[in-house]
């Protein structure tokens, strides 16, 4: 055998190891739709039943998940399409629904072509290999997404990067790599462990200045982010000016799964011609297609979902700050509540589930030690009974742990880091 005792002794081991420093991430099971009321079975696999509970935590910025014209289109889609295409986009998995859905993508954007992939984990998996060469240069922002990191690895041209958000180091290493043959400027519109936005009107002055080329990914801001929802660059008042957007259809687009590379004409044709994901990995199933088409239907009918975003976001701001808890500040959906020590954030987090409300603590690694958090997430599914109903926990369990009103350092002297 193979996978000897030995070997799953030091198997055992490893996950022992993140059991102990408190790093193993568990399951929670819905036995429901996603939406805002949703049945949540936790802990798993014990019997018991699951709790009612309004979720705070979902990327389901529009409620479109299990929204009921979306639903019927799958539906349709499913009849008119079938269920799978069993290929990849360029043998025998492109339908006329998937181009269809690339150039609805398109003009929401306001960009020149898109291309679709399995997910934009996938998207920025292939983007940068498809587009740079080893003579030209990558700088991201430090806190780009995993999925761009992951991507950047897997391409050949040279890899800087530049504090968050700070301008003026962006610029200092623009003018360091002026000999390269292309620059890309790499950034997340929002940033969704802060919930803040990329400065993409400074970043397009400068990419203009220094001869560069911007790539944002725009997940946690296609369709809501922005007047008419378009995203971080309608925000900023630089539509057209963003050479690559990746985003997905799994968070605010409808929720399922799917991705895609957007932007300028002669990119997107070379991830078509080169991209990875998008060769060897199965195309977006029709049913998924012909749902985020009623999607796109939907989000360019009105703004009526993301402008009850909007205001849920407002009072929900307002409503924390109300009671006393510290947030970052910011103009997305996005909103940490700061608590600093990563027990106090997972002791609270459990409390609060027991009131009835979904959110999850967040710790190092996944944001900087000393900046534990509770990360809560707006949605247009939400009414003001759910979000009443919040604030009412997040004051209770608030007062328990006696953090109302407190500040950073208070809070760190009561607690510690
Ligand atoms: C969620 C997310 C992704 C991954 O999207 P999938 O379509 O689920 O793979 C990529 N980038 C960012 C910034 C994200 O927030």
């Amino acid at each position: 055998m193979a996978y000897s005792a030995a070997a799953r002794e030091s198997y055992q081991r490893d996950l022992q190891n993140l059991r102990d420093a408190g790093l193993f991430k568990e399951e929670r099971y819905i036995h429901a739709p996603q939406g805002a009321d949703i049945e949540v079975e936790f802990p798993v696999g014990q019997g018991v039943a699951p709790k009612k509970v309004i979720n705070m935590c979902a990327n389901n910025y529009l409620g479109l998940s299990s929204h009921p014209e979306v639903v019927a289109a799958a539906h349709a889609g499913l009849d008119h399409r079938g269920y799978g295409v069993s290929s990849v986009r360029f043998i025998c998995g492109t339908q006329d629904i998937h181009r269809e859905l690339e150039v609805k993508l398109t003009e929401f954007l306001g960009t020149e072509d898109t291309l679709l992939f399995p997910s934009c984990m996938d998207a920025n998996a292939g983007v940068f290999e498809a587009v740079l060469s080893d003579q030209d240069v990558m700088i991201s922002d430090r806190l780009v997404h995993a999925s761009i990191v992951d991507g950047m690895r897997l391409c050949k041209a040279m890899q800087d990067t530049f504090k968050h958000s700070d301008m003026g180091h962006l610029e200092e290493k623009l003018r360091e790599h002026r000999d390269k043959r292309q620059r890309l400027i790499i950034t997340d519109g929002v940033f969704s462990m802060d919930g803040d936005l990329a400065k993409l009107d400074v970043i397009v002055e400068l990419a203009e200045k220094y001869d560069a080329m911007v790539f944002v990914d725009d997940s946690h801001a296609s369709g809501f982010i922005g007047k008419t929802g378009r995203g971080v660059h309608e925000h900023c008042g630089v539509m057209g000016k963003i050479d690559i957007i990746t985003t997905t259809l799994g968070k605010a687009l409808g929720g399922a799964s799917g991705g895609c590379v957007s932007g300028r004409r002669e990119l997107v044709e070379l991830c078509r011609q080169r991209a990875r994901p998008y060769l060897f990995s199965n195309s977006v199933a029709p049913v998924i297609v012909a749902g985020a088409l009623k999607v796109m239907e939907l989000v360019t009918r009105s703004t009526e979902r993301r402008d009850k975003l909007e205001a849920n976001t407002l009072f929900w701001r307002q409503g924390l700050k109300d009671i006393g808890l510290d947030i970052k500040e910011g103009d997305s959906p996005i909103v940490p509540v700061m608590l600093y020590n990563a027990k106090l954030a997972q002791d609270f987090a459990r409390d609060l589930f027991g009131e009835g409300i979904y959110a999850v603590g967040f710790f190092f690694p996944v944001v900087p030690k000393a900046q534990a958090r509770i990360r809560t997430q707006l949605s247009a599914a939400h009414d003001r009974h759910h979000l009443e109903k919040a604030l009412a926990a997040f004051r209770k369990i608030g007062a328990k742990y006696g953090v109302l009103g407190l500040t950073k350092s208070q809070i760190i002297e009561k607690y510690g880091l």
